[in-house]
């Protein structure tokens, strides 16, 4: 069997109902996918046992069947593959790119290089990394040793995209001391486990990149093309969420709209269409990714 030139992939988190931000992505990267002659699939990151709930994983079928996004092959759930992760740690462990952090978040905290505190917390300042004290009593968690200096990318909606993952975010979390693996560590396995070709997702994302890059590295990884598209934005400027009851397919269907009028909307809302009913197979044919809005859109 050969493989094909494009296999992309939707990877949805089941801590509520696909809303129509996650739903773009699933019908961006699908147009994507099929508009290429490649293959689709779909993902289950039900990592956070205490987020995952099975009823949103099945509403995410649901949601998709109804839609008319079909996927390829089997749908892999990151909540029964443990080991493969762990195995992948033990090859960083190995090469001396990961270690274990006694570290708590408070002194995380208070050792980080204050001010600058990167986007997601304090930049770690690596005390565990040239070998740590064990606390008794307390599971380490285990982080990733980052390379220094500027990761580079191109970014099919982006363009040139520049990150520095050893100034902004430091040696970063690749197993909880829950001992659940990180969105970051899992998230680069399965793409590369699943011969994912390209990455279609939210702009949320985008700043994930670079540490993604330099996991694959370190695994011998191929990397996948990337495209981080805008968000849908609610206009007090904040991004939709899943907590947004309207915003959800489910709560658009109960309120009546046919699938069509979903698509409809997301297409016009992404710049492929006026907002007229269509079923998501017929933006095929028409599809290019240079098509789609750069900018992000307010949608109410
Ligand atoms: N599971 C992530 C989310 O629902 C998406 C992961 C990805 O596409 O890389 O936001």
């Amino acid at each position: 069997m050969t493989s094909p030139t494009h296999r992309g992939r939707f990877a949805p988190s089941p801590t509520g109902r696909l809303h129509l931000g996650n739903l773009r992505s699933a019908l961006l990267g699908w147009l994507w996918a099929r508009s290429s002659s490649g293959e689709f699939l779909l993902r289950i990151e039900d990592l956070d046992p205490d987020r995952s709930k099975a009823v949103f994983t099945d509403g995410i079928f649901e949601d998709l069947e109804w839609l008319g996004l079909d996927w390829d092959g089997p749908v892999w759930r990151q909540s029964e593959r443990g080991e493969l992760y762990d195995e992948a740690i033990s090859r960083l462990s190995q090469s001396g790119r990961a270690y274990r952090c006694w570290c708590s978040r408070a002194e995380v905290a208070r050792a980080a290089s204050a001010p600058h505190a990167g986007e997601e917390g304090p930049v770690y300042p690596g005390t565990c990394r040239e070998g740590a004290t064990p606390k008794p009593g307390r599971e380490p968690s285990w982080r990733f040793a980052v390379e220094p200096g500027t990761e580079r990318f191109t970014d099919a909606v982006h363009g040139e995209v520049t990150q520095d993952v050893a100034r902004d975010v430091g040696d970063f979390v690749i197993k909880r001391i829950d001992g659940v693996a990180s969105y970051q560590l899992a998230v680069v396995v399965d793409d590369a486990l699943s011969g994912i070709t390209h990455v279609l997702r939210g702009e949320d994302l985008l700043a994930s990149t670079a540490r993604q890059l330099q996991l694959q590295r370190a695994l011998g990884y191929p990397a996948p093309t990337y495209a981080h598209v805008p968000l849908l934005m609610q206009a007090d400027g904040k991004r939709l969420a899943k907590r947004d009851g309207a915003s959800t397919v489910a709560g658009l269907r109960e309120l009546g709209w046919p699938a069509e009028k979903v698509i409809g909307q997301l297409a016009a809302w992404s710049g492929l269409g006026d907002g007229t009913p269509v079923k998501a197979r017929e933006l095929i044919s028409g599809f290019s990714l240079a098509r789609v809005k750069r900018t992000a859109t307010v949608v109410g």
